[in-house]
């Protein structure tokens, strides 16, 4: 523009010229000119015609060149207060032009940059210096190079430079020119940085797909799938650690075309290790432009160990984490969809309790007890095999049931239960006679829902109870509301305790070959004033249960040894008197105290007191021998009631002070009805008298069981044959005879 506009001056210059020059010819020589007048008058306007056209021309173009300049300054008043510097070096000239903004990135004079033309390169970080190897052997070649560079500004800043250098060359091939676009990238570097270090670091696994290969992946990523090293994984396909229908399932949901690109998706997997392991692995994922190409990102953690919780909890939820076995909830249940599947067929809900589980707990303490349940578990799934589902309610208390089945089925596996417990169960080398009584209830007749099935064969095994435990009992209506009679009994008994409702019955124990009176058992009876007679085997499980044995206890301690003191004044010296005695009142630590000042007080000597213990007491031996003698030293004499039906062999007895075993009514019973059982009882008298025991048979009802007993030496029997349990006057008029007939 600057050359067009010097040739139009140019040229304006000559027009103006030859004008003058024709003008001056014209006054020296105007002959010459009247010649050439009409050309002369032609020249003259074209002359002034071209002059005006030349001096338009002319304003035009310094207007348009002050808008250059203007548009110039305007450039560079932008780059000036851009975060950018321009570098031009031409190399022909060895012309240097730096634009200002060179002093905001660099924090160095314009200048400074001319006077020193390494300065550019003496500022950066010399650790990044490795950069401009590279870039000079690029730009050599003709590339444009752009590098990332640090730079230490004089007051210690440290900028992130990025240099986009742009070579010129002419058509020889001569480098001739050299631009350099420099900006300041500090901020961006750093974010770039700080993301980088936080996906580095992130103990969550985050990595980048792209067409179904792994272009990306963190520390944390490699870690989880058990690779060494991130080369291992990248360029790998993604279906090598994901099931393929997983990786299928994340592209179709992440590329769906209905979503928006921002949306999150999440997964739950399990992912192959390179170990062949499987993990739970949870996973967010979603499309993000990587490299200029559309990726998923995805972003997950190891979920292993809360899954394993997860399961736990869920396991919790259903089974019985003590024996693993399905429990309450679990039960229910599958009660209830069985009843909803097989609306129309029948099935059996088994309720079972274990006898005298309670004592176990309470004497070897729980871990024992816990053993036991187990294998009290292992049983009842042995005996109901595949016929039926084994649950427990908790405590002792377990619930089977079994599906399509009759009352006959129903009653064989019931049998098999029985038999399962037939032999003990050994803990800690010791042996435990566990028995179960178990309640049946049938659906449809003993209840249509899950609720009073179970509450029908809950009433059952109470019954089962009542008819000395280690049975089954079928549910009938006449059994409804036992729960409720148990909670009516308790108040009851309380009330029986102040209102004097009971009493003792005395029955004697003759020596079976004098006919004499050797003893007398107190039991304890309770008439009701509404309901009448309630038997011992009803109301004294229950005190034991509630703890109300321990003070009715004290109080038939206290009346029978008030009673026998007032026999001995009457003069009935020879015999002692016999009290049962529950495991509760031996656990009170009091026991012993009790019985010494009672027998102060009652003016009883020791000699005369005859404690009928169990043999639940010896689940306890080391504390049991404790008490016991204490109490033998104390003079009271200790006899083992129902001997045959617990726990205790004799052989542990012997290591014991005491003076007497009772074999247990059952045994006696078996005299006559089976020959084998009479061999039982035999056993029990030989062993007893070797071990230097008085042995007593109980619930003598026959001539027969009588003769059996003393053709075997037994010495001493009780029983309805003699005498049933008599009120205090009746035993008096007994005592009176002194003695019955033998034969
Ligand atoms: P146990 O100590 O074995 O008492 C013997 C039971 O057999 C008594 O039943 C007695 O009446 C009964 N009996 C005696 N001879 C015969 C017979 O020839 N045939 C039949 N069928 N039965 C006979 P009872 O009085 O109903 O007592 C039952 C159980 O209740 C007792 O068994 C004992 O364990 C407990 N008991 C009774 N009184 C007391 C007591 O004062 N304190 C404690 N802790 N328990 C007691
Ligand atoms: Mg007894
Ligand atoms: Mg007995």
């Amino acid at each position: 523009m600057k050359l067009k506009r010097s040739l139009y001056r140019f040229l304006l210059i000559l027009i103006v010229g030859i004008f003058v020059l024709i003008q001056v010819i014209d006054f020296f020589n105007p002959e010459f000119y009247h010649s050439f007048e009409i050309v002369s008058n032609i020249v003259s306007i074209v002359t002034f015609a071209a002059l005006g056209f030349l001096f338009f021309l002319i304003k035009e173009f310094d207007k348009k060149a002050d808008e250059y300049t203007k548009d110039q300054q305007k450039m560079k008043n932008i780059f000036d207060t851009l975060d950018v510097a321009i570098w031009s070096h031409d190399l022909k000239t060895d012309t240097l032009l730096i634009t200002p903004g060179i002093e905001k990135l660099y924090g160095r004079k314009l200048e400074s940059f001319y006077e020193d033309s390494n300065l550019w390169k003496e500022v950066i970080y010399p650790g990044d210096l490795y950069v401009l190897e590279e870039r000079e052997k690029k730009l050599a070649a003709g590339e444009t190079v752009t590098s990332h560079y640090r730079i230490i500004r004089p007051d210690g800043e440290v900028r992130w430079i990025q240099d986009r250098g742009i070579p010129t060359f002419d058509s020889k091939g001569d480098f001739v020119d050299f631009n350099s676009v420099l900006f300041d990238i500090t901020d961006r570097k750093e974010s770039e940085g700080l993301y980088q270090s936080i996906v580095e670091m992130s103990p969550d696994i985050i990595a980048v797909v792209h067409d179904g290969r792994i272009e990306y992946i963190n520390e944390a990523g490699c870690k989880l799938i058990g690779a060494e090293s991130q080369e291992q994984v990248i360029g790998q396909s993604a279906k090598n650690y994901v099931p393929a229908q997983i990786t299928d399932l994340i592209k179709s949901k992440v590329f769906s075309p209905d979503k928006s690109e921002k949306e999150r998706h999440t997964f739950e997997f399990q992912v192959r290790r390179t170990d062949g392991e499987s993990i739970d692995v949870e996973l967010a994922a979603r499309a993000i432009l990587y490299e200029g190409r559309f990726a998923i990102q995805v972003v997950g953690r190891d979920i292993t160990q809360r899954k394993k919780s997860e399961q736990t909890i869920k396991f919790m939820a259903f089974y019985d984490t003590l024996t693993m076995l399905p429990n309450r909830n679990q039960f229910r249940k599958h009660l209830n969809e069985i009843l909803h599947r097989q609306e129309h067929k029948k099935h059996a809900v088994l309720f079972l309790d274990l006898d005298r589980f309670k004592i176990i707990n309470d004497t070897k303490g729980h871990s024992v007890g816990d053993i036991i349940l187990q294998k009290v578990a292992d049983r009842l799934e042995k005996a109901v095999q595949n016929e039926g589902l084994v649950s427990r309610q908790g405590g002792d208390e377990f619930i089977i049931v079994l599906e399509d089945v009759n009352k006959e089925k129903a009653s064989q596996v019931a049998k098999r239960i029985l038999n399962e417990f037939s032999y003990p169960f050994e803990v800690n080398s010791e042996e435990f006679f566990v028995t179960p009584s178990i309640g049946i209830s049938i659906y449809p007749m003993d209840g249509s829902d899950e609720e009073t099935l179970i509450k029908n064969a809950d009433t059952a095994m109470y019954q089962a109870k009542e008819h000395g435990k280690n049975n089954y009992q079928f549910y009938s209506n006449n059994l409804d509301g036992i729960s409720t009679w148990k909670m009516k009994l308790e108040n009851w008994l309380r009330r029986a305790m102040e209102q004097n409702q009971l009493t003792l019955h005395y029955q004697p124990q003759l020596d079976l070959c004098t006919g004499n009176i050797v003893g007398v058992e107190a039991l304890i009876r309770w008439n009701h004033p509404e309901y009448g007679y309630i038997a011992p085997s009803e109301f004294i499980p229950l005190a034991e249960e509630t703890g109300l044995i321990v003070p009715l206890g004290k109080w038939i301690l206290r009346e029978a040894c008030e009673r026998r003191k007032a026999w001995k004044d009457e003069g009935y010296e020879d015999f002692p008197i016999a009290v049962n005695v529950s495991v509760r009142q031996f656990q009170d630590e009091h026991f012993i105290r009790f019985i010494t000042e009672m027998l102060e007080e009652a003016g009883l000597e020791a000699n005369y007191l005859e404690l009928e213990i169990t043999e639940s007491l010896m689940q306890n031996l080391e504390n049991s021998t404790i008490i016991l003698n204490q109490l033998k030293e104390l003079g009271v004499l200790l006899s083992v009631d129902d001997f045959g039906t617990g726990y205790s062999s004799l052989s542990y007895l012997k290591h014991l002070p005491i003076d007497k075993i009772k074999i247990d009514k059952s045994f006696v019973d078996d005299i006559i009805y089976h020959s084998n059982q009479g061999m039982m009882v035999k056993t029990i008298i030989d062993m007893g008298v070797n071990l230097k025991f008085t042995v007593i048979a109980e619930g003598i009802e026959t001539e027969e069981q009588v003769k059996f007993l003393t053709q075997n030496a037994c010495q001493i029997g009780q029983g309805y044959y003699y005498s049933k349990p008599l009120p205090a006057h009746k035993l008096e008029e007994f005592l009176l005879k002194g003695s019955v007939p033998i034969f």
